[in-house]
């Protein structure tokens, strides 16, 4: 875990939030509750950011990119609209044979 403030003020003391714990009447034990976002900079107030949670982050979104990237969209030479080619080859739009390129 590496805390950071996500306002960038230089803070080094974070207070956790998460981990809320519910009781019964009893006092026994029943559950956590995992509060968003996990940490506050004690110095400004921002949320805190874990560093080391980022690189998964950022995978998963280039994964998303590849994924988005993956459908092409081309545009129409007959009725000029951006479209998604699909598996007939023509433009849903008009009906015009399409080409990759
Ligand atoms: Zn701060
Ligand atoms: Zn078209």
């Amino acid at each position: 875990m590496l805390l950071v403030c996500s306002n960038r003020c230089g803070g080094r003391l974070f207070r956790a939030l998460f981990a809320e714990v519910e009781v019964d009447a009893s006092g026994e034990f029943q559950d956590y509750r995992v509060a968003q976002p996990g940490y506050v900079c004690l110095n400004c107030g921002a949320p805190a950011l874990d560093l080391s949670e980022v690189p998964a982050a950022m995978e998963a979104e280039a994964r998303e990119e590849e994924a988005s990237t993956a459908s092409t969209d081309i545009l129409c030479p007959v009725c000029e609209t951006m479209v998604q080619l699909d598996a007939n080859m023509e433009c849903p739009n008009c009906g015009a044979p399409l080409e990759v390129g």
